[in-house]
């Protein structure tokens, strides 16, 4: 069935956020995306990508516009929290700048489009929010303490959100996933890393599931849980982070 609403995807030009745009156009969500930089050549091809605007998601002024925007094509039914970034640092190197930076982008920015899309959904009865947290945000890490409060913390904002919007018929859950490839995070780390094939190996082998299938998850297995997340068979769940992590999570110590 075509849903025929609008889908407002964040940090849509590349890795989760592009295959979560791309499938939920493909299934006849009306998309409008968001990021820092242009789409992706795909959205020329995929008549339900409806736009793709040039957003800073920590400004709270460029979110109000871009929720404006989206609702002109429709009731806005759908707001996936994606855009986020990264800072491997050790504390002692973690300037005041790095702190806002990943908060804001990661934490900030959820919670006011959040808080500009509610309206709308409250209009129509329904919504649902979907936050791309991490498996960082269910166990912390030790060389990325920023990025692990940040995950941690969008996971208890979902929690706290859904909680506030239940009642209105808006469910608020979050994805956490291990290392994905095909991804700008990804990419970057392994470009850094002095080793990228070892680095590659070692996030595999940190996951049980994705050591015992040779491979990372792909962007396209977290856009079909962002899928379950918006259709009627997850109709009653709510305030839940799903974890796709091979296990990670589960504290199961590599080989
Ligand atoms: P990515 O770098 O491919 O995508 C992130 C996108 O967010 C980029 O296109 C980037 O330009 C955009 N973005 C960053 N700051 C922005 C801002 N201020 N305004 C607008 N857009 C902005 O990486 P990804 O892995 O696809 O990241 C998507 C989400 O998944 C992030 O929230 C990330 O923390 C989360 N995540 C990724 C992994 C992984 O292994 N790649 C694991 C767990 C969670």
């Amino acid at each position: 069935m075509k849903p025929n609403r609008v889908a407002i995807v964040t940090g849509a030009a590349s890795g989760i956020g592009l295959a979560t745009a791309q499938l939920l156009a493909g299934e006849g969500w009306l998309v409008v995306s968001c990021d820092l930089q242009q789409a992706h050549e795909s959205i020329h091809e995929i008549e339900n990508w409806k736009e793709h605007l040039l957003v800073d998601v920590r400004s709270v002024e460029h979110l109000a516009k871009l929720i404006e925007i989206a609702a002109t094509y429709g009731p806005i039914e759908a707001l996936i929290n994606n855009a986020g970034v990264n800072h491997v640092a050790d504390i002692t190197e973690v300037s005041e700048e790095d702190w806002d930076r990943v908060l804001d982008t990661n934490l900030k920015a959820v919670f006011f489009a959040s808080r500009y899309v509610v309206p709308y959904f409250r209009k129509q009865g329904k919504g649902s929010l979907v936050n791309i947290a991490s498996n960082a945000g269910l166990l912390p890490r030790a060389h990325d303490p920023v990025y692990s409060i940040s995950k941690m913390s969008l996971v208890g904002l979902t929690k706290s959100l859904a909680l506030c919007l239940s009642r209105d018929n808006i469910r608020v859950n979050c994805i956490c996933p291990g290392p994905v490839s095909e991804t700008g995070i990804i990419n970057a780390d392994l470009a850094a890393a002095a080793d990228p094939e070892a680095t590659a190996q070692s996030f595999i082998n940190a996951s049980p599931l994705a050591a015992a299938q040779g491979r990372m998850i792909h962007p396209k297995e977290v856009a079909a849980n962002v899928s379950f997340l918006l259709s009627e068979a997850a109709a009653m769940v709510t305030g839940t982070s799903i974890a796709i992590d091979g296990g990670k999570s589960l504290g199961v110590p590599p080989k």
